[in-house]
């Protein structure tokens, strides 16, 4: 009889191959944005949206071994990121720990459904590794806060209805302390999103800026003043929800397409490329084995702690490498066909930035991990 994990991988599967994913890998456009929401409205439906929260906030409590699955699968299908991302994986985790009844109720049905999409508010252009030097202020006025400030690098604010956003509530105090949480919502006056174009030539994520935008009291997040502890909680999150498990199946698939394209090319009998190819074939199988022990320890319920950082580190580095072989092992010809080569060169420079850069990590594992002096 096939375990329970494999029947949900089959289900999926299944499932994946009556409705098929849309083929846009990142939505540039109104239009493109529209048909993701949809997208996900269809995977909702089939049951297949927030599937790591609780059956209670709609989710279907699944193990770290299905949501692992349900990534695999999903990427193996090639099917694009869904716009509801970051409030499912940011949003629902921070409201499920920090935020009232009333606030669970009115946002995290709206997150599965797509109804409304989530963005995040914490970079600043003076404030990125270290968030605590952010200066965006919040004003107590009646009932209300009205926020001045500017954000940047927000994934997604373009097409997003709301944004959680880090706020200084009190001046008087330094750094950490005086921060506080809100759900700023994205159309209502002084919002200004202007969209940032990268090199890729794709406009991913925006400028924001906040001009006395009125955000009722209400959508205070966790306790005033205490913003920073809650979003701990949000960042721990931040990769959670299966980034690993797609990148896994990426790697391995761009690299089975480079092995492909050299040995249509007659290049593997070329002892260099054949060394450059084996350390990205090394490089996906360290990746492969970090991933395992990812999952054994959270299938055992551990907790993942500066570990994650070694993940993110390796990951970082192994895609650009992947890339940077590609193109120098298919010199011009990395240009032809999708350009996918030469465009993953750029993409994956992103890879060593976001969601903490490869230095902070270093400096995680080195203070956490290995215990040198800060
Ligand atoms: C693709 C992508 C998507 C993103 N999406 C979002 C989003 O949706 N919302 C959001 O709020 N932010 C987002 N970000 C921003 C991201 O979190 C920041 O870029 C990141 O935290 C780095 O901050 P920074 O860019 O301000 O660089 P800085 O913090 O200014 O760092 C500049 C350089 O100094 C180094 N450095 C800084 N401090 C130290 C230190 N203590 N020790 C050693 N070296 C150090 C860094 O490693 C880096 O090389 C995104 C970024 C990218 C690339």
């Amino acid at each position: 009889m096939p375990s329970t994990d494999e029947t949900f991988r089959q289900e999926l599967r299944s499932w994946l191959a009556e409705h098929a994913p849309p083929a846009i890998a990142v939505a540039t456009t109104a239009e493109e944005a529209e048909v993701l929401r949809e997208w996900q409205r269809i995977l909702h439906a089939g049951g297949w949206v927030g599937i790591h929260w609780p059956v209670e906030y709609g989710g279907r409590g699944a193990s770290a071994t299905q949501v692992a699955i349900y990534n695999e699968e999903l990427a193996r299908a090639n099917a694009p990121e869904i716009p509801g991302r970051g409030g499912l994986t940011l949003v629902g985790p921070t409201l499920m720990a920090y935020g009232t009844e009333g606030q669970r109720w009115r946002w995290m049905p709206r997150i599965l459904t797509g109804d409304d999409v989530w963005c995040q508010l914490f970079s600043e252009p003076g404030a990125g590794s270290d968030l605590t030097g952010l200066t965006t202020r919040a004003e107590k006025r009646g009932d209300l806060f009205v926020v001045t400030g500017q954000k940047v690098w927000s994934t997604y604010a373009q097409f997003a209805d709301w944004g959680i956003a880090l706020v200084r509530t009190d001046p008087r105090v330094a750094k950490s302390k005086g921060i506080s949480m809100v759900a700023v919502p994205m159309h209502a006056k002084g919002v200004d999103v202007r969209p940032l174009r990268q090199m890729t030539g794709e406009s991913e994520f925006n400028e924001v800026f906040l001009d006395e935008v009125e955000v009722p009291a209400d959508n205070l997040i966790g306790p005033e003043n205490e913003g920073w502890r809650v979003a701990r909680t949000t960042l721990a999150n931040e990769r959670g929800g299966g980034f690993i498990w797609k990148q896994q199946v990426r790697q391995q698939e761009a690299f089975e397409l480079l092995w492909r394209t050299c040995a249509g090319a007659g290049l593997l009998q070329d002892p260099v490329v054949r060394q450059r190819l084996a350390r990205s074939r090394i490089d996906v199988e360290i990746f492969r084995l970090h991933n395992a022990r990812t999952l054994a320890r959270l299938a055992r319920g551990e907790d993942l702690g500066a570990e994650s950082s070694l993940v993110k580190l390796f990951w970082a580095g192994a895609s650009q490498r992947l890339y940077e072989t590609a193109c120098h092992v298919l010199g011009p010809a990395a240009l032809l066909g999708a350009g996918e080569w030469a465009n993953g060169l750029l993409a994956t420079r992103a890879n060593s930035i976001m969601g903490g850069t490869s230095e902070i990590q270093r400096n995680i594992i080195g203070e956490r991990l290995l215990g040198l002096p800060r």
